[in-house]
């Protein structure tokens, strides 16, 4: 962990995003930071001033004056980071935050690295480790629901479910190390079915957060979704019109570029990401005939719905059954989709086209389009998203999830086969060891914490 950021150093970036803007912010962390900044404004010392005020003055290199700024002064430890922390407003010219950062590095500052103020603050033990994940989340977040998940965890919410259950299992350990100690004189303090109930009980609850990864993906990645179909099924009208009141807000920051991505949409706060449509459609003369065949059937294979859109005027309900029985024998989740419904009165067609979940619309009168936009969202989330409970939307800690169930089997059968407590400890310690990596309560990898701390904008 040591060598990841030098402690003596005094860092500086800009934090604001690059281009013009009415304010731009740059932001010092580390024992030298009021220094830096105090060289380079001459109205007042602000050594001498109070933590959390603000300061107007000049900033000024020898006589060249680089601009006039709000300094705000946010004293260790009460800072981001836990070290001295100074925040210059400047006007927003990328010329003079330029020459302010390269006036502060001629004072002695270094460039910061990609997340090496929240870095600082997970050194300095200002957050642990999901936490500081969580801030990267933020700053990516998108939609409501990629808000409130990162919210949660940044305010310490899995944290603190990920405590409670470290906490059960070093009581568990304390007992079982007990009776070790006393393991001469064959005694057996730790009352086993109390154990075993609670590790049955710690079993259920990081099941449970094992299992809300698939929607926290979905909340953090999107939902891929391939608009397939025969030409002039009214795929591109479709899309318009799917896109017409809401296209959503993609960000682009480092690490959360997704892949390339052509159109999205935002139902109910969660993020739909319609994939390379367009090479679908170009590869798709005769859906039933290419289907089982070539890229179609690769992109549609990306997608984690495809919506299979028909035309009720040119589609006969053989030729509908026969799609359909491609998209199950394929095993993809699939939405049936009539389109130009207007044409034709919707009594029929339901007697028409047998299926539990064929949606029937018109693209063109984009009528029942919400209704397609709602089966969607039930698909991908199956109900509302309860941003109280914890969801896992981190691959990482999915992973270390993954093992830490392992060992709690691992424990469980152990006391099945009334292994002695020796052996019991070690499953107990190494199931601690997992939950502690989450938090990162134990050291770290080196390796770890610079992709975690990569993944975020300089600054930050
Ligand atoms: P694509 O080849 O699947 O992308 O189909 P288009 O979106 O280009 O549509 C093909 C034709 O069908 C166009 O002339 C559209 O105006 C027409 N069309 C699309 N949606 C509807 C609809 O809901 N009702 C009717 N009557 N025509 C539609």
């Amino acid at each position: 962990m040591k060598g990841l950021t030098k402690w003596t150093d005094t860092i500086v970036a800009i934090a604001t995003p690059p281009g013009l803007g009415a304010l731009g912010i740059i932001r010092l962390s580390g024992s030298e930071a009021v220094g830096v900044v105090n060289a380079l404004f001459p109205s007042k010392d602000l050594a001498k001033q109070a933590s959390h005020t603000l300061h107007v003055g000049f900033l000024q290199e020898g006589e060249t004056v680089l601009d006039e700024v709000v300094v705000s002064l946010y004293k260790a430890p009460r800072s981001y980071t836990g070290e001295d922390i100074v925040e210059i407003s400047c006007h927003g010219s990328p010329y003079i935050l330029q020459q302010v950062v390269h006036a502060c590095i001629q004072q002695g500052a270094r460039l910061a690295t990609q997340g090496e103020f929240t870095q600082r603050a997970f050194l300095n033990n200002k957050m642990d480790l999901a936490q500081a994940e969580a801030v990267a989340d933020l700053i990516a977040a998108d939609t409501e629901a990629m808000k409130q998940t990162a919210m949660r965890q940044l305010r310490g919410g899995f944290s603190h479910d990920l405590d409670n259950l470290r906490e059960q299992l070093i009581n568990f350990a304390a007992l079982i190390e007990l009776e070790l100690d006393f393991s001469q004189e064959d005694v057996e303090f730790a009352d086993r079915t109390a154990l075993q109930e609670l590790i049955t009980s710690l079993k259920a609850k990081i099941s449970e957060l094992v299992s809300s990864f698939k929607l926290g993906n979905v909340i953090k990645n999107g939902v891929s979704v391939a608009i397939i179909g025969k030409p002039n099924a009214g795929k591109s009208t479709l899309l318009n019109a799917l896109l017409n009141e809401e296209r959503a807000i993609v960000s682009d920051i480092a690490g959360t570029t997704r892949d390339t991505i052509e159109e999205t949409l935002n139902i109910n706060g969660v993020l739909f990401r319609l994939i390379d449509t367009a090479g679908i459609r170009e590869h798709t003369t005769d859906v039933i005939e290419q289907i089982g065949v070539g890229r179609s059937l690769a992109k549609m294979r990306e997608a984690n719905v495809v919506v299979y859109l028909f035309d009720v005027q040119d589609t006969d309900t053989h030729a509908f059954q026969q799609q359909i029985g491609l998209l199950e024998k394929d095993g993809l989740i699939y939405l049936p989709v009539g389109n130009k419904a207007d044409s034709k009165p919707l009594a029929s067609l339901q007697k028409e086209y047998v299926h539990d979940d064929i949606i029937f619309l018109s693209a063109k009168d984009k009528t029942n389009i919400q209704q397609l936009k709602q089966a969607l969202y039930d698909i991908a989330v199956g109900g509302t998203i309860n941003t109280e409970s914890t969801i896992v939307t981190n691959a990482r800690h999915h992973a270390a999830l993954l093992k830490i169930h392992e060992s709690l089997q691992d424990i469980d059968a152990g006391m099945q086969e009334n292994l002695t407590s020796d052996l019991l400890v070690l499953d107990i310690r190494r199931c601690l060891h997992y939950l502690s990596e989450i938090t990162g309560r134990i050291e770290v990898d080196r390796d770890i914490l610079g992709t975690i701390f990569g993944k975020f904008c300089i600054g930050k």
